[in-house]
């Protein structure tokens, strides 16, 4: 069972230990080079009761740390430290390989460490990890990565070796799955960090999420995209998990390289992961990494959630189209027989098209490129109408509009594109953009007294039938839905 372990560190120090382990930490970390003054004497006092579930640290500027006592003075440091009997002692393979050797008796109580902080390679790295292991009580290395794709790679490296008595993780953004994934590889201890706001290294989770995600079986699930930016997802995820008691929890996976979005997804799978969200730009390239695929997701040719079925075989969805229609049928309006316009021809709008083609809608779809919209709907093969932006001055008014343009949203300059007399006079519209809520499109229908279908009731609905489809329980909706107004209005 991997130990789950809080580096406590500055001036709270002690206070941060009785936190963690009250809140179910099974150890923590006294990183004394992050602690004021902290020779054996301070430690002994300050930590006095809880030395038995402490690892006594003082990591050195060369691999990462704050200390920059010499290697006679680490000696000396490290030899009064031992004799306060702490459970371990980190000592740093090349800074302290005399004092490793010296106390080999002590074998047991050491963990015997490396960080590489810059270049590394797998082979380098397993070569460490071995050594490591064979000099201390437990073998730790810790490398740093650039983003999630090097972390599933490394990870399956360091299975591969066999070895038992190692603590093995990643550190960067992309280190998080190294965390979430410490008992499918083995690994001896995992770091995290007390609360979110006190993580001493990137890439470390909470304790609570940590704990939560304790053990194998849990349900780890991300958002694959690039750039990700900032997500709303993971706090309406993580809240249903947390609401519902589930273990699990949802990470981010930001793969730079739309070339290995495929590796990472089966690569992730055997490290244990459950299942994805896909958003820009990969959620057609994610399909190639499938065996199957439900009809929405074939129609739209796009698939924004991936889970891995108890064969092992991985099924994609398109809960955007679930998204949007639940979204729709919970406004009370309805579009059948109803002339329906949606603007835009991404992929945002191939979701509209096929939830309002479901409901019996007649659709027309407007863009700024019609050759893309006509594109579009060919490779969906519907028929469909399409105009250029510029030509519905002329067109006969909607029952239903549909901005599926990022016009509107927080950040993205452009002006209101849809004209007002149509919106005057449509039944309903819909904004998919959801951040403002009340984006100029909305303004104006509420202005004519337009009924109004929140663009992040799609959000939150696609997100629902994700968690369904992952966890196999009923999503807590309303939870979900507190989380999102919650993270929004922050
Ligand atoms: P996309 O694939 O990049 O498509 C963007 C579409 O918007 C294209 O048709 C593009 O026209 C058009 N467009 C962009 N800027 C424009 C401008 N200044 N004036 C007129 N048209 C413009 O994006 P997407 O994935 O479909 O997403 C579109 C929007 O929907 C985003 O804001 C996204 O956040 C939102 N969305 C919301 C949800 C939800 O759950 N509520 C779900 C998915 C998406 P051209 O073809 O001419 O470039």
């Amino acid at each position: 069972m991997t130990k789950l372990c809080v580096p406590v560190y500055g001036r709270e120090a002690r206070k941060m230990a009785d936190t963690a382990l009250t809140s179910g930490a099974d150890l923590v970390e006294i990183r004394a080079d992050l602690i004021p003054n902290a020779d054996a004497q301070i430690l002994d006092e300050e930590f006095s009761g809880i030395l038995n579930k402490a690892i006594i640290t003082l990591r050195s500027r060369e691999e990462g740390g704050d200390s920059t006592l010499s290697k006679k003075e680490r000696e000396e440091w490290f030899e009064r430290a031992i004799d306060l009997r702490p459970l371990f002692i980190d000592l740093e393979l090349e800074t302290d390989r005399k004092l490793i050797d010296r106390l080999s008796g002590e074998k047991r109580r050491i963990i015997v460490s490396k960080h590489f902080l810059s270049r590394w390679s797998g082979k380098i790295v397993g070569e460490t990890l071995s050594e490591c292991c064979k000099l201390g009580g437990i073998g730790k290395v810790a490398v740093k990565v650039e983003n999630a794709m090097q972390s599933v790679d490394i990870l399956l490296h360091v299975r591969e070796l066999g070895l038992s008595n190692f603590a093995f993780m990643t550190m960067g953004e992309g280190g998080e799955i190294s965390r979430a994934c410490a008992s499918y590889i083995g690994s001896q201890l995992t770091y995290c960090a007390l609360s979110e706001n006190r993580k001493v290294a990137p890439g470390q989770l909470d304790l609570k999420t940590q704990k939560r995600i304790e053990g194998k079986g849990s349900i780890i699930v991300g958002l694959i995209g690039h750039p990700l930016g900032h997500t709303f997802s993971p706090a309406m995820q993580n809240a249903a998990f947390e609401a519902l008691g589930i273990p699990g929890a949802y990470l981010k996976f930001d793969i730079p390289d739309a070339r290995r979005v495929v590796d990472f997804i089966k690569g992730s799978v055997r490290l244990g992961i459950r299942g994805f969200n896909v958003t820009i730009p990969y959620k057609e390239i994610a399909i190639s990494a499938l065996e199957n695929i439900d009809n929405d997701a074939r129609r739209a040719g796009a698939v924004n959630t991936i889970c891995a079925e108890t064969d092992g075989t991985l099924k994609g969805y398109n809960t955007d189209i679930f998204g949007f229609s639940e979204a729709v049928r919970n406004s009370g309006y309805n579009p059948r027989n109803k002339r329906a316009l949606i603007v835009g021809a991404g992929g945002a709008s191939r979701a509209a098209i096929i939830g309002l083609w479901k409901m019996g809608a007649k659709i027309v779809i407007a863009n700024r490129t019609p050759e893309r919209a006509e594109q579009l709907v060919r490779s969906m093969r519907v028929f469909i109408k399409t105009l250029p932006l510029a030509a519905l001055d002329e067109e006969k008014p909607f029952s239903l509009i549909v901005n599926a343009t990022p016009v509107g949203m927080r950040g993205f300059e452009g002006e209101q594109i849809i004209p007002e007399n149509l919106v005057a006079k449509a039944d309903a519209v819909m904004d998919m953009v959801y951040n403002p809520p009340d984006t100029p499109l909305v303004t104006l229908a509420r202005k004519h007294k337009v009924k109004t279908i929140p663009g992040l009731d799609m959000l939150l609905y696609q997100g629902a039938k994700a968690f369904e489809i992952w966890s196999g329980k009923k999503p807590p909706v309303e939870i979900m839905r507190e989380k999102l107004l919650e993270a929004i209005g922050s």
